[in-house]
């Protein structure tokens, strides 16, 4: 898979992660990593509590929605 981003922008990167909402793919550059504590309050996942902090790979797109709510 290639990056997504990239590929908008006539390049041809190798994707390295996959947004967990959209699904686009992303490379090194355009993958954002958040950790759990971003999803906290409102978001209907487990209701068990996870002892580590996950992390959830985000595209930008993805990422400034979810930080503008
Ligand atoms: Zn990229
Ligand atoms: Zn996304």
């Amino acid at each position: 898979m290639k990056c997504y981003i990239c590929a908008e922008e006539g390049k041809d990167t190798d994707a390295v992660a996959i947004c967990i909402v959209c699904g686009m793919g992303l490379c090194m550059k355009h993958a954002i990593r958040e950790e759990q504590d971003v999803w906290e309050g409102g978001y209907p996942f487990p209701s068990t509590k996870v002892s580590k902090t996950l992390p959830r790979i985000l595209c930008p797109y993805c990422h400034d929605a979810i930080k503008r709510r």
